[in-house]
């Protein structure tokens, strides 16, 4: 049975509780391993450590600080297949999609934030003969990371690097369903040259070890990616605080496609935006408008490619469906798929638990679906499912999807699919959601502004705005008449 530690100042230990959590197998349903259940002490002990560090890392030159994010890079890289096999065993998904898409996008957080943090610049803005203003952008002290478990270390580091870039000292608390790829970042730090005290993970519940993060005076600001309710929970307790916060929330995002599309390019994407991570991606897109006039084409195309997509061990290299992150999401998944019903919605393919033989036999594993037939204002189309759902909905013209995709709590993201340049920048204007995708699909660039609108979060990760987030603006004016 494994047992992880927190990391505090640079060294290894339980919770000062001696408290634990097990640690579940989602594909097999198994515990495997045991994480300290963490309180206040522990965050107490960690924000002291990142405290007493500060002066030291905030005033260590850019280049140096950046060397060592270069250096987190390359030795998350070299063990590339252990941190992908982790990631894989914590949270069900594909090993060949952790090994694709997870680690490698933790490896390039913390080497674009090496890049960031010696391109990063203030302002200056001059009273012509009167006086010069200049901007500081000083790191804050320390902060906290608060991470869900869908994409457990690629959202981790990219809350961590621009923390550490921009100077601060960071308390990270990654999810207590996926703890394990934070903890074997702990194990490089000090050979990356990380000094104790910089970074600090401390394991644990959210109502306990989050939720002291967020309260702990010492801590200035939160940078959290999770639910839209955990996201009001932590904004009552930081905003009276005046704390930064910086929330990446729940989403329900719009997949559009317009007749005019390039039509095998949208369905092979299309497929991956409704089931990759088992449809536990923020960014997939749930609710899929389609022009009527082929409407019953996408439809039966896309059934028959969902169909053929394998629900199957983790491990296994065929598999591109593994499991949902728990028993409970599971359930919760099949109750959202049973209530679709009694609204009144067809299913077109899926709707079950998969039970698999072998290794996998009491694993969490749930059949992509596909819905059709509900209005948009529909629950089943208003709240996150965030499993492999999909709801299919034909519309007229561009006036009423623009309406029915707006017709949402959320606003992450939005996708669109149209040879209609014109088309494409007026329905990228209008809809409401602070991530557009015009004919492709989580085509990321890291300098690019993350982060919705709505009740899918306040403010923006990614590229400088994280850079700024993490630090205080501070205008000097000098007058240059005296
Ligand atoms: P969650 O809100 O339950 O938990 C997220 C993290 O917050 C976990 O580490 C948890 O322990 C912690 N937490 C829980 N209660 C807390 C509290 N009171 N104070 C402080 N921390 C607390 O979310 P989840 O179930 O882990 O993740 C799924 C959700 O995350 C979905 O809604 C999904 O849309 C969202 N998400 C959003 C983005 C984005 O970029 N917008 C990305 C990924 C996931």
């Amino acid at each position: 049975m494994e047992r992880l530690q927190n990391f505090i100042n640079g060294e290894f230990s339980s919770s000062r509780s001696s408290n634990t959590l097990d640690n579940f197998n989602p594909a097999t349903g198994k515990v495997y391993g045991q994480l300290p259940a963490s309180n206040e002490v522990d965050v107490d002990d960690a924000v002291g450590a990142a405290q007493a560090v500060f002066s030291k890392w905030s005033t260590t030159p850019t280049s140096e600080r950046s060397r060592v994010l270069m250096k987190i890079a390359e030795l998350i890289e070299v063990r590339l297949q252990e941190f992908a096999e982790a990631e894989s065993m914590d949270t069900g998904k594909p090993l060949g999609l952790a090994r694709k898409v997870d680690i490698p996008r933790a490896v390039a957080n913390f080497r674009f934030y090496a890049g960031a943090a010696e391109h990063f610049f203030s302002e200056a803005h001059i009273m012509e003969q009167r006086a010069i203003n200049y901007t500081l952008r000083q790191p804050l002290g320390v902060v906290g990371c608060i991470s869900p478990w869908n994409l457990p270390l690629y959202l981790l580091t990219w809350k961590i690097a621009p923390a550490i870039a921009a100077g601060n000292c960071v308390v990270a608390k990654p999810s207590e369903l996926t703890p394990k790829t934070a903890a074997l970042l702990a194990e490089l730090l000090a050979t990356a040259g990380v000094p104790a005290g910089v970074i600090n993970i401390v394991h644990g519940e959210g109502e306990s070890a989050g939720a002291a993060i967020v309260k702990h005076p010492g801590v200035k600001a939160v940078s959290f990616t999770g639910g839209t309710e955990t996201g009001a929970r932590i904004s009552e307790v930081a905003a009276p605080q005046f704390k930064k916060l910086s929330l990446e929330l729940g989403g329900k995002n719009p997949n559009i496609i317009f007749a005019d599309c390039d039509f095998d390019k949208m369905l092979e994407t299309t497929l991956r935006s409704s089931f990759i991570n088992q449809g536990q991606v923020c960014l997939c897109g749930s609710r899929i408008f389609v022009e009527q006039p082929i409407y019953e084409r996408f439809r039966d195309a896309l059934v028959e490619r969902t169909r053929e997509l394998k629900v199957g061990d983790p491990m296994d290299a065929q598999t591109h469906q593994g499991a949902v992150i728990s028993q409970q999401h599971m359930e919760k998944i099949l109750t959202c798929i049973n209530q679709a019903k009694e609204e009144g919605a067809s299913l077109l393919t899926g709707g079950e638990r998969v039970i698999l033989k072998g290794r996998c036999e009491k694993g969490w594993f749930v059949q992509p679906t596909i819905l059709e037939g509900l209005a948009a204002d529909a629950k089943t189309n208003q709240r996150e499912i965030f499993g492999p759902v999909v709801s299919l909905m034909p519309f007229k013209d561009e006036q009423q999807v623009v309406r029915c995709a707006n017709e949402s709590a959320y606003g992450l993201a939005a996708t669109v699919w149209t040879q209609n340049l014109s088309r494409a920048h007026r329905m990228a204007a209008e809809l409401e959601a602070g991530i557009l995708w015009i004919n492709c699909w989580m085509l990321r660039d890291l300098r690019t502004p993350f982060g919705g609108m709505k009740h899918s979060g306040l403010g923006r990760e990614g590229g400088f705005e994280a850079l700024r987030f993490f630090t205080e603006a501070k205008n000097v004016c000098i007058d240059l008449t005296t």
